[in-house]
């Protein structure tokens, strides 16, 4: 069964979508079976992959909300061999949807349930907030990757993600894991993401991923090509951190 993983973290502009987008792919260049979900309005995840969100017939609102299935609104993208069921601002209407519906924190669960065994891996681009779509990415899940920027208040906003992920896991979801903390944008020259770092590690141990992103300007170009770095510049640092990402990754025994 797939590996379904949450990328969240509520802080605005970590890396969530870019972290999102290029473990995809890189996951996907090593043949597994992957499917990318945005679940944001902004849309960044879906335009990252090189997929128009003005012009989707369904989006991720419509499965959500028990309009169409998600066989019915994703997109594949053969070029970066993974599919991806897109998003756009409808994504706001989910949002409110969900907070009426009976169960809504189990709408996304539900639909991925018909599809899941076509994957060996489900990531989850989740919003910048501890909304309703968080916790749907939440509840789904196997585990959450939260990216983060070693910033002097990181650490403050990585307690409230770790605190509803302990509700969520004492209330609906006892299986719920903390993949990973990564270290995103990182720039060794600057003591204090050096010292934001180490706390990081002290904390959290081998939580942390061994793999750190750097700052990378093609990480940063890439999407306005809608393309995942690897095939912007496979050669630049910012591919070859998630290249390595995906590797940690599959190099780590199954937790359960
Ligand atoms: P939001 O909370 O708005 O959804 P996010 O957490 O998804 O943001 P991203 O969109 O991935 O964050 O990244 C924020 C900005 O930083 C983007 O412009 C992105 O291109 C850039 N960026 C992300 N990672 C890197 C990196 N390692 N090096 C340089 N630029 C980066
Ligand atoms: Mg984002």
């Amino acid at each position: 069964m797939a590996k379904v993983l949450a990328i969240a973290n509520q802080k605005g502009g970590v890396g969530k979508t870019t972290t999102s987008v290029n473990l995809a792919a890189s996951l996907g260049a090593t043949k597994r079976r992957v499917l990318l979900i945005d679940l944001d309005a902004q849309g960044n995840a879906t335009m990252g992959v090189g997929v128009d969100k003005g012009a989707l017939e369904y989006s991720g609102c419509d499965v959500l909300l028990g309009d169409c299935t998600l066989a019915d609104a994703r997109v594949r993208c053969p070029d970066f061999k993974l599919d991806l069921l897109p998003a756009n601002e409808d994504m706001t209407a989910a949002d409110v949807g969900l907070q009426d519906a009976e169960q809504g924190q189990l709408s996304l669960k539900k639909a991925l349930a018909p599809v899941i065994d076509e994957y060996d891996y489900i990531l989850i681009d989740c919003p910048p907030s501890l909304s309703m779509l968080t916790v749907n990415a939440l509840v789904a899940a196997t585990g959450v990757l939260v990216p983060m920027q070693c910033e002097y208040y990181a650490l403050e906003g990585i307690s409230a993600l770790m605190s509803t992920v302990g509700q969520i896991r004492k209330s609906i979801n006892p299986g719920l894991e903390v993949e990973g903390i990564l270290r995103t944008m990182f720039d060794p020259r600057n003591n204090l993401a050096n010292l934001v770092s180490d706390e990081l590690i002290a904390h959290f141990g081998d939580k942390v991923f061994n793999t750190v992103v750097p700052r990378n300007v093609r990480l940063a170009e890439a999407p306005s090509y809608g393309q995942p770095v690897m095939a912007y510049d496979a050669r630049s640092t910012g591919a070859i951190a998630y290249f390595a990402l995906a590797g940690e990754m599959l190099g780590k025994k199954p937790s359960k």
